[in-house]
């Protein structure tokens, strides 16, 4: 792209680039700075299984319906890294399935002998899941395509050094938001999932849980299984630490005993960008124009269509 950008993306994680290839692809000269490439951001570290329930917003439920709708219709494209998979959620106490569980695709209860042993309820659906490190290359390809621009490795100071590149920036900065808005709302969540070879799961698995914490699941890509989870409030420290994974692989393999002695492959980590409400918002600064997409806290992957629909309804009309 030699002329100016009308749009300047700051982030290219799953927000930026999702919301990038949108914006790009509706038209517009858009060009992204992420101070971390892709591959290397928070969002290459997510498991990553659509599931609404970690970020708190009004709209939550509807981007990420609308996210599992471009999810399905990517994985029958075969977009790289996008598979809908069956799938069970499961509580060691007796309990009714949450609503959202309901509406969704091959939902039904499930019967006692399919659960593992020391679970009382549980339920199945489909389920989109997304190996992150492939689609977010395959998103990165696919903005190149639609005529965006991407560079890498600088970090800005301040929203003036985007400004000074476009009147009009989408801030996408995940946990970079606390720093650059600045946003002290905005908190850093640590989370750690171990990579094995996979011993043969074709469905995923997940331990019910409402909040972030310690929490048990199985994500099958292809020959690689995901195990899960851990969650560090205030942690931002990316390297890998052994004694969570010794306890997630401990975790998994005690509901699936196939896991234990599984190859591990490596360990994936990240900074969840957890804010009490998600801001998706338009700010009017007079001659110049920022729309915030970050505060996903754990569903960034599970809201990123839905949200970055939103930012072009809130872009569209600022063009002129
Ligand atoms: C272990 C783990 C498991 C997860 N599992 C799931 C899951 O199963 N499902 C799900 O939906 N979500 C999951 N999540 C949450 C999800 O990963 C996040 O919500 C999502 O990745 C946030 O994406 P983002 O693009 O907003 O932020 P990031 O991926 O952090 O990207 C931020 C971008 O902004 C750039 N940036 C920041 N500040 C600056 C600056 N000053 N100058 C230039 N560039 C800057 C960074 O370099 C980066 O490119 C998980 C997260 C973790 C860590």
């Amino acid at each position: 792209m030699t002329s100016r950008p009308q749009v300047l993306v700051v982030g290219a994680g799953v927000s930026g680039l999702t919301t990038a290839v949108r914006l790009a692809e509706s038209g517009l000269r858009v060009r992204v700075r992420a101070e971390v490439e892709p591959g290397r951001s928070s969002s290459a570290a997510a498991g990553a299984i659509w599931d609404p329930v970690y970020a708190d917003h009004p709209c939550v439920g509807r981007w990420a319906a609308r996210s599992y709708t471009v999810f399905d219709e990517l994985s029958r494209s075969g977009f790289p890294g996008v598979r809908v998979i069956e799938g069970v959620e499961a509580c060691r106490e007796p309990i009714r399935s949450p609503a959202w569980t309901e509406t969704l695709p091959g939902y039904r209860d499930c019967r006692p002998e399919e659960l593992p042993a020391g679970f009382a309820s549980g339920w199945r659906y489909t389920a989109p899941i997304i190996d992150m490190p492939p689609y977010l290359a395959g998103l990165q390809d696919r903005l190149v395509t639609a005529g965006g621009e991407l560079i890498l490795g600088e970090r800005l100071r301040s929203l003036g050094d985007a400004f000074a590149e476009a009147g009009l920036v989408v801030n996408c900065s995940g946990v970079g938001a606390r720093e650059l808005v600045p946003d002290p709302e905005v908190q850093p969540i640590r989370g750690q999932l171990v990579a094995v070879r996979n011993p043969g799961l074709g469905e995923f698995f997940a331990e019910y849980t409402e909040e972030l914490g310690e929490m048990t699941y199985l994500l099958p890509q292809g020959d690689v299984l995901l195990l899960g989870g851990s969650a560090e409030k205030g942690a931002a420290e990316f390297r890998a630490d052994a004694r969570i994974t010794e306890a997630i692989v401990g975790r998994c393999a005690a509901i699936f005993p196939a896991v234990r002695g599984a190859e591990i492959l490596g360990e994936r980590t990240g900074i969840r960008p957890w804010r009490p409400t998600v801001r998706v918002e338009h700010e009017d600064l007079g001659d110049r124009h920022i729309v915030h997409n970050y505060g996903h806290g754990g569903a960034g992957v599970s809201v990123s269509w839905g949200c970055a629909d939103d930012v072009v309804a809130a872009v569209t009309p600022l063009i002129n």
